[in-house]
């Protein structure tokens, strides 16, 4: 972070070139605690000019680090996953401070991030090439994997360390070099991380932070010398940043919204499901794209589990997720003023269009943070499919229950909607589960499991308009993503079985 004379708060710089550069263009956006409404930072917004920097840096950065022996590269792998390790207390904070979240959610965060440096330390494996020797009479054909170059990352204020981190581990380990643009809204973590790689001797330049709004997305998208887009958001942009960056021949995974559904069927052990919908709906003040947002009760169920839900709301503690009076309470704010209202909106709505209000977050303060932008756990009954509190991502701590007559009618509801993210369905009956995986349309799927993020080594992606492209996050996927492969066919001549000359197009003898 720099000083500016002219500016109390503290102004948030890109990472260029193994350090901290302020923006050139005099753009500027504030960072809030959410827990306080306080400005806590100033973020400067990159230019046209920042961006020719940053992705300049990027490509000497990479001309160094693709020239790497394999050996050398895992040592830096290696040290910057214990480095994150024994430090990631620190990331934690700073998560806290300027995204809301509880801290023992951020550092849930870090860890599942954490998974993906650690399935990157095994790169030298999963990047092999393949070779098939003799595959015609002296002829041998092998495959090579190579990085792309520069490759770039827009990520979403929900997750500042988590999802930037479903794809640099991977991308610096196949030797790429990454230009990373977080949200303006908790940008700090990724500088830290940023040092953190410099310590782990990353050499200047493979890991660069461009702080910005759409003018850096678009320096990025426009650019010739990136070669591949990695976006994580809401889908409006995730659709714009697929069709803006493929039309330039790159490759690009854009993950989108997200409005994910449980499906409890009447054999459910309902108080598995009202803990786990309480989890799935409100950790994160719901702010996650695998969080529960509707739950469809196959009746004679809903009331029941209605009661339960509201129970253990009624147990909830709102407040500062850096503790308060040293206690960490279950549920921070939301990001921004502008968003509480947002999702006070879609409330409002389902009210308006005949859903009930069981339990109602408008109102909700907290005694000494009269300025967060704090929202209390809502559940509503009754949410009729056509309103828009239904059909949109609300992004909030909102569950909505919709009453089935069958797993039918839950599953057609399912797949008519327009994100295929997440879902869960909660039985005790095999067969169901296991038709529910094979029929609904969905790209991940937990059985009595309600936020099915998939390890590491399986990759993470949603169908419909929860993902643009063809690559899913991490896993494979991952390292197909962030690598280009050459097949080479080779012949060494035998001095002993020359050819000759043949004008015929090549056999496999
Ligand atoms: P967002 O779409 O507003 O912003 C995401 C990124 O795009 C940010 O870096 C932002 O600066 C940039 N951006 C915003 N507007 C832009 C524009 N007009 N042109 C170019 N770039 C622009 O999303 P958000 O509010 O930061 O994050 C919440 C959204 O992300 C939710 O919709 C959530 O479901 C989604 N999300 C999806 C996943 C997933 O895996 N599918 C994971 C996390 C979050």
């Amino acid at each position: 972070m720099m000083s500016t004379p002219e500016n109390a708060a503290p102004l948030i710089a890109h990472w260029i070139d193994g350090a901290e550069r302020a923006s050139t263009s005099g753009r500027t956006s504030p960072v809030f605690n959410p827990a306080t409404g306080a400005v806590l930072a100033h973020v400067g917004l990159a230019d046209q000019a920042d961006v020719d920097e940053a992705i300049a840096s990027a490509q000497r950065g990479f001309e160094v680090w693709s020239a790497y022996s394999i050996a050398k590269r895992q040592t830096v792998m290696f040290a910057f996953r214990e480095l994150l390790n024994a430090r990631k207390g620190e990331l934690a904070a700073i998560i806290t401070a300027e995204h809301g979240k509880v801290l023992s959610d951020a550092m849930g965060e870090i860890l599942r991030g954490q998974e993906v440096v650690e399935l990157a330390t095994g790169f030298p494996h999963l990047l092999k090439g393949a070779f098939s020797e003799n595959a015609s009479t002296g002829i041998d054909v092998y495959s090579l994997k190579q990085p792309l170059g520069v490759v770039g990352i827009i990520s979403p204020f929900n997750f500042p360390v988590m999802v930037p981190m479903w794809f640099f581990p991977i991308a610096i380990a196949a030797g790429n070099a990454v230009v990373l643009k977080p949200s303006e809204k908790d940008p700090t973590a990724a500088l830290w991380m940023a040092r953190l790689w410099q310590e782990a001797g990353l050499p200047d330049g493979v890991f660069t932070v461009l702080q910005g709004d759409k003018v850096a997305v678009d320096g990025l998208l426009n650019s010739p010398v990136v070669q591949s887009i990695s976006f994580v958001g809401s889908t409006p942009i995730a659709q714009y940043i697929y069709e803006t960056a493929s039309r330039s021949g790159k490759r690009v995974q854009a993950l989108g919204g997200a409005k994910n559904h449980m499906l409890v069927l009447p054999d459910a052990d309902l108080d598995l499901v009202a803990d786990q919908a309480v989890n799935a709906g409100f950790g994160a003040a719901g702010e996650r794209c695998m969080a529960i947002s509707v739950v469809l009760a196959v009746e004679p169920v809903a009331d029941a589990l209605i009661g339960k839900i509201q129970d253990r709301i009624a147990t909830l503690r709102i407040g500062n997720g850096a503790g308060m009076d040293g206690v960490e309470p279950d549920m921070g704010p939301l990001i921004s003023a502008a968003h509480r209202e947002k999702v006070a909106s879609y409330v409002d709505m389902a009210e308006a269009d005949g859903a009930t209000i069981v339990v109602d977050g408008r109102a909700c303060t907290v005694e000494g943070h009269e300025d967060g932008f704090f929202f209390g756990p809502t559940l509503i009954d009754d949410l009729p499919t056509t309103s828009r509190a239904y059909t949109e991502e609300i992004f909030g701590p909102v569950l909505s229950v919709i009453r089935v007559a069958s797993y039918d009618e839950g599953l057609a509801l399912i797949n008519s909607g327009e994100f295929g993210n997440g879902t869960a369905i909660f039985t005790n009956d095999g067969g169901a589960a296991r038709r529910f995986q094979h029929e609904v349309q969905v790209g991940m799927i937990g059985i009595n499991v309600p936020i099915p993020v998939p390890v590491a080594y399986h990759s993470f992606g949603g169908w419909k308009k929860s993902l643009f492209g063809d690559a899913k996050a991490y896993g494979v996927h991952g390292f197909d993503f962030f690598s280009r492969e050459k097949a080479i066919t080779s012949r060494w001549l035998d001095p002993a079985l020359h050819g000759g000359i043949n004008l015929g197009f090549p056999q496999n003898n």
